[in-house]
């Protein structure tokens, strides 16, 4: 594997592979890589050529101070992890890189996506996030994008994103299922935080996701909801928002709704924690 630093030079290599044919799968990452992330790199291995991941912490994507600072960074591991897993390439800009001094920052029209559910609790996330993977975009030009469905309203925001951005015929994206722990608990860099007494309450996102997928058809919605908030809070959380949603749309879903998702988002302590399920 080999790291790059700068936009340049990664620009360059990779456009001489992509002369001789050779397609370029990209999985963008903020580190403190698991076996979510690196289930993205091995579906990149399968696709593609050559395999590149960025790790950069996207300061402009975060609105929570403290949560930006105490981030977890696990570089050397994160190496290793990657070598093992057979990456061609780690990207590892720094803050210049991705926003050069005097490029103007672009405003996104993302539409009714950006200020619901994610973008209603952490506003100017999904700008930031999309400042970050334009500009990733623009250096690495994938052929394949690779994301997690952990982050449901993101894989939505970025689809938007390659489409107002014009890429929409030239990179292909592709969705992978959540990497859980046994318990089912979704991996997540923001794992490494929890104490042991909050790793055992995160559970309960989990084990209510699959409730309501349980009692969809059963339960009405805001019971479902309701229900799932006593429970969550009950052990601690502060909750954000339990949605059951179009699936398609992201709006709360109603009757006729065929393709259903809940969405949790939650705080224990001072980790916030995220997690989704489709439920038909
Ligand atoms: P992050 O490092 O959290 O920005 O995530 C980088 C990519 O990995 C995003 O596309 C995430 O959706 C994806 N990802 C994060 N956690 C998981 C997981 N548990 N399973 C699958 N993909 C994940």
């Amino acid at each position: 594997m080999i790291v790059v630093k700068t936009a340049n030079e990664l620009s360059e290599f990779l456009r001489n592979l992509k002369k001789s044919g050779k397609s370029v799968g990209f999985v963008p990452t903020m580190g403190a890589l698991h076996d979510g992330h690196i289930s993205l790199i091995k579906a990149s291995n399968k696709d593609t050529a050559l395999t590149v991941c960025s790790i950069f912490v996207n300061p402009t994507q975060f609105n929570n101070k403290e949560d930006f600072k105490f981030y977890p960074i696990t570089l050397e591991k994160d190496i290793e992890r990657l070598i093992e897993s057979g990456c061609d390439v780690l990207f590892l800009p720094n803050v210049a890189e991705i926003y050069p001094p005097g490029k103007p920052v672009r405003h996104y029209d993302l539409g009714e996506l950006e200020n619901i559910l994610e973008g209603n609790f952490r506003p100017g996330h999904f700008q930031g996030v999309c400042q970050a993977v334009d500009r990733l975009l623009e250096i690495v030009e994938p052929n394949f994008l690779y994301l997690g469905q952990k982050d449901y309203q993101q894989c939505m925001i970025l689809t938007r994103l390659i489409e107002i951005t014009g890429r929409k015929e030239k990179i292909k994206l592709l969705i992978a299922p959540t990497v859980r722990e046994k318990d089912g608990l979704a991996m997540s860099s923001r794992n490494l935080r929890l104490t042991h007494e909050q790793r055992s309450k995160a559970l309960v996102i989990y084990r209510q996701l699959s409730w309501i997928k349980k009692e969809i058809a059963n339960v009405p919605f805001f019971e479902l909801k309701k229900e799932t908030s006593q429970h969550l809070a009950e052990q601690g959380f502060s909750v954000d928002y339990v949605e059951i949603a179009n699936a398609d749309t992201l709006k709360p879903a109603s009757d006729g709704d065929e393709h259903l998702v809940a969405l949790i988002a939650a705080t224990l302590g001072n980790i916030r924690l995220i997690d989704n399920m489709i439920l038909n």
